[in-house]
């Protein structure tokens, strides 16, 4: 019998020219004037190196004062060699989603090993925390719940509530008194209340002892958030909930691998329904392209080092203490809870006048502006690191002198 040949794509439709064709330029470029004039324009800037306590930003070496590697393992020699071994075993990237044809080893590996250094019975791995938290609030909330949020939450949670179509209840930034005024309130048997545990521009901490109390209390389901709290708090690096022992209380417990894990990519801990009950219906986790294998044995890596890493931790502590001894004496009110000490400007323009003399004087500190944080309360966002040195600290500490006098 003849084989009939398969059409070929057909050929493209002439499509005919409009007289006056909207130009949505116009619209954009007026939305950026807006920007500019609000001093909240943003751009990008290049860094050349790797991410260590100096890093290569636009052809100078400088010092990084603000970023999120607390432990310095973005670049660390174990985390490179752990992704190389990988590239090599499974090639780059992973193919699919987890549910169709991306689940690989190494993604069992690392929630495997996320499960012990959570003392979880379960974990699963998302993309990033942006997605865990959209992922999570929209599979564990729906309009029957309520979720209570504290006001200086992540973009991330306050996305996921509004993907979730709960009922939102702010409640004033670490006001325990508020949140229970609030969870009197409300009748329903269905409430969430969610949490930072570290807040990530603040650098001070949540209650969560009283958070757990609270919650038990008033029947509500706790999530916390330890993006900037992994492998810097608690006695093996699990996170605040390990530094206070309430791991298991708390039933939802996300955190980053981006941050002091130098890696990427978020995990959610807690018990096996909590993760079956994702799997099959948190549409950030079932509709994305799981994450590279490399990135995986890469936060294998680092989650050793940081269960062993006591003295990454000291190190950093002791820079915290350095730090803030010498912000006094400048005159800032520095009081740390965690590596990340903000200084608050108040106003965009200074805060980014500031943040450009310090890069002149070799000290990287990003300013940063609403939306982020609330208007009127611009500021450096200046985070320490494990592997600053004590010079490193004296640099950042004579630049600040010099650019916070001029300000
Ligand atoms: N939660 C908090 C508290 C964060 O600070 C961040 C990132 N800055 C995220 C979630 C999002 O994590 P990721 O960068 O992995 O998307």
């Amino acid at each position: 019998m003849k084989k009939r040949r398969m059409d070929p794509i057909p050929p493209p439709l002439a499509v005919p020219a409009v007289k006056r064709r909207v130009r949505p330029e116009k619209d954009w470029e007026a939305k950026l004037a807006g920007l500019r004039r609000a001093g909240l324009w943003r751009s990008m800037r290049e860094i050349q190196s790797s991410q260590g306590p100096e890093v290569n930003l636009n052809g100078r070496k400088v010092v990084m004062l603000c970023s999120n590697n607390y432990l310095g393992l973005a670049g660390h020699p174990a985390l490179r060699s752990a992704a190389i071994r990988a590239v090599e075993r499974y090639g780059v990237g992973s193919s699919g989603a987890r549910l169709i044809s991306g689940a690989m080893s190494p993604h069992k590996q690392l929630e495997e090993r996320l499960a012990a250094f959570k003392r979880a019975p379960a974990a699963l791995v998302y993309n990033s925390g942006y997605h865990a938290n959209l992922g999570l609030l929209q599979a564990l909330t729906g309009p029957d719940d309520v979720v209570f949020s504290d006001e200086l939450n992540h973009a991330s949670i306050i996305d996921g509530c509004r993907l979730s179509r709960a009922r939102i209840m702010v409640y004033r930034h670490g006001d325990m008194d508020h949140l229970e005024s609030l969870l009197r309130r409300v009748r329903t048997k269905k409430k969430l209340v969610v949490t930072d545990t570290v807040f990530g521009m603040d650098g001070d901490l949540a209650h969560l002892p009283e958070l757990v109390h609270l919650s038990e209390h008033h029947g509500a389901r706790l999530m916390v958030d330890e993006a900037h709290a992994t492998g810097v708090f608690g006695p093996r690096g699990g996170g605040l909930a390990e530094e206070f022992g309430l791991q298991h209380r708390i039933p939802i417990q996300m955190g980053t691998l981006g941050k002091a894990l130098g890696c990427f990519g978020a995990y959610v801990a807690g018990s096996r329904a909590l993760i079956d009950l994702l799997i099959n219906t948190s549409r950030s986790f079932i509709f994305t392209t799981a994450l590279p294998p490399a990135v995986c044995a890469a936060a294998i890596a680092a989650i050793d080092l940081v269960e062993k890493g006591t003295a990454l931790r000291e190190r950093l502590w002791s820079r915290v203490r350095q730090y803030t001894r010498g912000l006094t004496a400048l005159g800032v009110d520095a009081q740390p809870q965690s590596p990340i000490l903000p200084i608050v400007l108040g106003e965009n323009a200074r805060v980014m006048r500031t943040c450009e003399s310090l890069l002149g004087r070799g000290v990287f500190a990003q300013g940063i502006r609403y939306p982020t944080v609330p208007k009127g309360t611009a500021r450096l966002r200046t985070s320490l690191m494990a592997t600053h040195t004590r010079d490193h600290i004296r640099t950042v500490l004579t630049a600040l002198k010099a650019v916070l006098n001029q300000a």
